[in-house]
C-alpha cells in the first residue's frame, strides 16, 4: 500500500457533549481527489483516489481483500466504513454529520495516508 499525501481539511466532531476531536474531511472535486475510509476495528484511516476508482478495472472491495490493516492486522475486507461519517474515539466508532461547506484551499493541509486504490 502506498503512503501518499492527501489534501484534507480539519473539522471538529463531538462524540460526547463537551468533547471535540479533530477529524479530516476531503473535498472530492470533479472526479478528482480522494475519499476516506476507516478500519472499524482500530480507526486507521485510508484514502481512495476517486479517479483511480472510476477508471481502474479494480474495485475497492476486491483490492482491500488483499490487504490487512496496517495497524490492527485484520483483513480490510468488509472492515472499512466511510470516514469521517464514522470516526474513531476512545476505542469506539462514532457518527459524524458532515457539513456541506466548501472551506477555502488556504485552510487545507496535506496528511500522509495509505492509499488503497
Ligand atoms: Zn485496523
Amino acid at each position: 500500500m502506498k503512503i501518499m499525501q492527501v489534501r484534507c481539511w480539519e473539522d471538529k466532531a463531538s462524540p460526547i457533549s463537551g468533547v471535540y476531536i479533530t477529524v479530516y474531511v476531503t473535498r472530492p472535486d470533479m472526479g478528482q481527489g480522494h475519499r476516506l475510509l476507516m478500519c472499524m476495528r482500530c480507526g486507521k484511516i485510508y484514502a481512495v483516489n476517486i479517479a483511480n476508482e472510476l477508471y481502474s478495472k479494480k474495485s475497492v472491495e476486491n483490492t482491500m481483500a488483499q490487504y490487512s490493516c496496517l495497524q490492527c492486522q485484520h483483513t480490510l475486507a468488509g472492515c472499512l466504513v466511510d470516514y469521517p461519517a464514522c470516526y474513531w474515539w476512545e476505542g469506539g466508532v462514532y457518527q459524524h454529520e458532515i457539513e456541506d461547506r466548501c472551506p477555502p484551499d488556504s485552510d487545507s493541509l496535506l496528511v500522509e495516508m495509505p492509499v488503497i486504490l
